[in-house]
């Protein structure tokens, strides 16, 4: 068994339909399970919705067209399925215009009407190529979550609840391929949650090692993982395997692959996950896997976070005292901002955090026992690498840099011991990416 998950761009449009229908059906000996996105971008259309539904407008049409003419083009010109769940959804906009309010559990209700589309779509035009498909919603699937709207955690339930839904047809006796609604759950009460945005790969990750499945293939539109940010360096290269943890540090520090969470069941499990490209299915892609298997280099990929927000927490009082850093972060918690790299001295602090939630509270807070600078327009330039390795790392980064004038302003090694990150102005981000490739792809 293989899980096969498509992402939103992958089943855009007709054409994306097609594509991803017919790589189905030349794997159906390998008894995939299918999960897939809302189309396209369905989910920030509908959180859209809800937001003008808020001020008193109700409009779907442009959703309704798209997904409309994608069934049109592949002659699928009514399924009752999907009739229902658009009248669902102008009732449930009619409603939140009307009370004028939308709460985190009505805003995950909404938003689940794409990938409940997109599944009865897909489902439907398997079928009606000779594909048996059947459509299933995630709690009908097994998928239990906790009732944190819009960032549920999946309960460990699921471990048995998802076997349980599939029994017939891991067993052979159901033939019709699930297509599964990723990002989506239900909590015990039965209302519908959300895994939080790119959700879906959570879907596909933890259906994949709760069956035990041989790999989990997650399907994009770029040759797997790549070594940059192609859009930066034209030259980016394929990533033959990379480390769960190598793979949950890349989806922190700003690359595109996977949700940062959906490493996790397959940590527990083995599974294997591969990153595959639609438009070249033929490609190797990457691999994600417990331990790597050959002698890679000493650098997997380069990646770059923008519009960051420095602090500097210089405090001399608290020179030799303990509980500074207790102190501090206790601040964050009380505000609810979260850091994202650090740095330390004796007497100082340095603390990286997104630009963007208001900072004000938290710095008088700290201002009290410390002094607090704030520098906006940074970012932070992860190396996914060996970090045993890290001298060696470190001296050819630092005079790539240096070579090219760019002075670095903080450095920190992560604990999982596969990043190193650096902190630089936001304006010379893509030069650095640049110049750290060619120092380490040549
Ligand atoms: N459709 C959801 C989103 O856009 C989930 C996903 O694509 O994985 O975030
Ligand atoms: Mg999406």
């Amino acid at each position: 068994m293989v899980v096969m998950k498509f992402g939103g761009s992958s089943v855009e449009g007709s054409e994306g339909i097609r594509r991803v229908g017919s790589i189905i059906s030349r794997n159906l000996e390998q008894q995939p399970l299918v999960v897939l996105s809302a189309m396209g971008d369905t989910t920030d259309f509908l959180l859209k919705a809800g937001e003008e539904a808020l001020e008193g407008r109700v409009n779907i049409e442009a959703l309704e067209k798209t997904h409309r003419d994608a069934m049109a083009a592949l002659g699928l010109d009514s399924l009752p399925q999907v009739d229902s769940l658009f009248s669902e959804l102008t009732g449930l906009l009619t409603g939140v215009s009307m009370i004028k309010e939308l709460s985190a559990r009505s805003r995950d209700l909404l938003v689940s009407f794409g990938e409940r589309l997109s599944v009865r779509i897909v489902a439907a035009w398997l079928q009606k190529t000779g594909v048996p498909a059947r459509p299933v919603d995630a709690w009908d699937g097994g998928f239990l979550s906790n009732s944190q709207f819009t960032q549920a955690e999946l309960l460990e339930d699921v471990w048995l609840t998802i076997p349980a839904a599939f029994g017939d047809y891991i067993s052979g006796r159901d033939k019709a391929v699930p297509i599964v609604t990723g990002f989506i759950a239900m909590d015990k009460r039965g209302n519908i949650t959300t895994l939080g945005r790119g959700g879906s790969d959570l879907t596909a990750t933890m259906l994949g090692a709760a069956l035990r499945v041989r790999e989990v293939q997650t399907w994009k539109d770029v040759d797997g993982i790549l070594t940059a940010d192609p859009r930066v360096v034209p030259g980016a290269r394929t990533v033959a395997e990379v480390t769960y943890d190598e793979a949950s540090e890349l989806a922190f520090f700003g690359s595109q692959v996977l949700h940062p969470r959906s490493m996790q069941p397959c940590r527990k499990t083995g599974t294997v996950v591969r990153v595959k490209n639609s438009y070249n299915p033929d490609g190797a892609g990457s691999i994600i896997l417990p331990e790597h298997t050959g002698n890679p280099g000493p650098v997997r990929a380069i990646t770059a976070v923008k519009n960051i927000t420095l602090i500097d927490i210089i405090s001399s009082h608290m020179l030799g005292a303990s509980g500074f850093l207790a102190h501090i972060f206790n601040q964050f918690l009380k505000w609810n901002i979260s850091i994202d790299v650090i740095a330390t001295s004796e007497v100082s602090v340095s603390l990286t955090v997104n630009t963007g939630p208001d900072l004000t509270g938290l710095i008088a807070d700290i201002g009290r026992a410390a002094d607090v600078r704030c520098h906006a327009g940074k970012a932070i330039i992860t190396l996914i690498c060996d970090v045993t390795r890290s001298s060696s790392i470190l001296a050819s980064a630092f005079s790539a840099l240096s070579g090219a004038g760019i002075n670095v302003q903080m450095i920190s090694q992560g604990a999982s011991k596969v990043n190193i990150s650096l902190l630089c102005e936001d304006r010379e981000a893509d030069s650095v990416v640049r110049i750290l490739h060619a120092a380490f792809f040549g």
